[in-house]
């Protein structure tokens, strides 16, 4: 009989079924998956029967240094104690972008000392002119690259003039590499804002008020109608609103490369948690109707929903606070990675009764197949030994001060919830057991992206 380093017993995910197994490791892989419990011999055995052993969790979709503050550190932290193995940290980092070789090379140096759990980098562009450090990105790794068509920021996070995204869609659909956007009508909304503005409408919800539907789903079409002409793959991050994902399935009915993700947020809260909580429940876009949130979860469940994320964006209360009086004035976003693998398995598990495969594809598989993150995302043979344990049964109570995020501000605060990560598995070591966090910074490792070239 094979005695192999490490094997996990439960509820075992696979990509079609769930079956009640045994995993076998070896050299940080699997290397064995064997239908019923106590075949397979090892050093180490994990014990989760009665749990889901579920794929690592794969956040596509994580800001680390909009505040610097935060860092892979915490932020991996964060990662291992939510059940995500493997994670996508955006381009937009203060004070300067990830738009050119040298500063991804000098963080990817950064990564490899600092994380705990793997990690990948996306790339993105300056203004104008751009396009030129796509290949040397792409050769070093990027993992795909992220644009807007919203000027959050004119240097760190602008607005991508159309010509510029044509150029830069052309030149992806060479190495294969999903050009992703933020999509939200900059004209619009800047002129909504001003005009609420002299109004003196800054209430909570007036966030909302001046993003509405159709400048989502205006940026949106126009960035379908370019992959169309490209024939390049097209990413629309962060949906808000199911209209996007109906114009969505028409484009990909005529054979438009385009997926989409939601962020857990516009899953879980409406707009009226905008009251509620102020400025920690604003996002950009912004939080929509129940209405719209159950047409979201009715997207989810035909497929037409590719993935989920959590828009991880460390905040401290400062950047929030300076919106008490003035939504406007507070910074976007919330943090997520602590708590996201949990309440999304309760919500789609628990209440709504997803298959936990179906789960697993969210979390894990579909971002690992769309970004083409190689060996990540699935439980099978070859594939890394990155697991999120999940107890169905365990029960408990949101702490944001408990969080290992710098960010210690969530909506999500005092919320009991139906199911728990209790134990976090990388490369077949345990990152974190239930408790705390077990590896030191340093072991999470850098994944590069399919255009890498040594
Ligand atoms: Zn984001």
């Amino acid at each position: 009989m094979n005695q192999y380093e490490v094997v996990i017993q439960g509820q075992l995910v696979l990509p079609e079924q769930v079956v009640e197994g045994e995993i076998g490791v070896q050299n940080g892989k699997i290397v064995a998956i064997s239908e019923g419990i106590g075949n397979l011999q090892a050093t180490t055995i994990v014990n989760a029967q009665g749990k889901y052993v579920f794929p690592g969790l794969i956040d596509a979709h994580v800001h680390c240094f909009s505040n610097p503050d935060e860092g892979f550190e915490v932020t991996s932290a964060a990662a291992a104690a939510g059940g995500v193995t493997t994670f996508l940290d955006m381009p937009y980092d203060l004070p300067n972008p990830i738009n050119n070789v040298d500063i991804f090379k000098e963080k990817i140096e950064r990564l490899n000392e600092q994380s705990i759990v793997d990690i990948c980098l996306w790339g993105t562009i300056s203004k104008y002119d751009g396009i030129e450090q796509i290949k040397p990105l792409a050769e070093a790794g990027a993992v795909a690259f992220k644009m807007s068509t919203f000027e959050t920021d004119a240097y760190r996070f602008p607005r991508i003039p159309d010509y510029e995204i044509m150029k830069a869609m052309e030149q992806l659909r060479e190495y294969d590499l999903v050009a992703a956007f933020h999509a939200e009508n900059d004209e619009i909304i800047a002129d909504l804002i001003e005009d609420y503005q002299k109004a003196g409408k800054v209430y909570p919800k007036a966030h909302m008020e001046t993003r509405p539907p159709y400048t989502e789903t205006s940026a949106v079409l126009k960035l379908m109608e370019f992959a169309h002409w490209t024939d390049s793959k097209l990413h629309i991050v962060h949906v808000s609103h199911p209209r996007t994902l109906e114009l969505i399935k028409l484009f990909k009915e005529q054979g438009t490369k385009v997926t989409s993700e939601t962020c857990y947020t516009y899953l879980l809260l409406n707009c009226d948690d905008l009251d509620k909580y102020g400025p920690k429940a604003k996002n950009n876009p912004p939080l929509r109707y129940q209405e719209d949130v159950d047409g979201l979860w009715e997207k989810l469940k035909t497929n037409d929903l590719d993935f989920v994320t959590s828009d991880h964006a460390p905040w401290s209360w400062a950047h929030k606070e300076k919106g008490k009086d003035n939504i406007f004035l507070a910074a976007s976003g919330m943090p997520g990675l602590d708590i996201m693998g949990s309440l999304m398995f309760e919500s789609m598990v628990v209440d709504k009764g997803f298959s936990p495969v179906h789960f697993a594809k969210a979390m894990a598989q579909n971002p690992a197949d769309i970004y083409g993150i190689p060996n990540k995302g699935r439980i099978a043979e070859g594939f890394d030994a990155d697991f999120a344990i999940i107890d169905p049964e365990v029960v408990w109570t949101i702490d944001e001060n408990q969080f290992h995020s710098y960010s210690k501000i969530s909506p999500f605060h005092g919320q009991k919830v139906n199911g728990k990560v209790v134990h976090t598995i990388v490369r077949g070591e345990t990152v974190y057991d239930g408790e705390k966090v077990t590896k030191e910074p340093g072991f999470g490792a850098f994944v590069p992206g399919k255009a890498f070239k040594q």
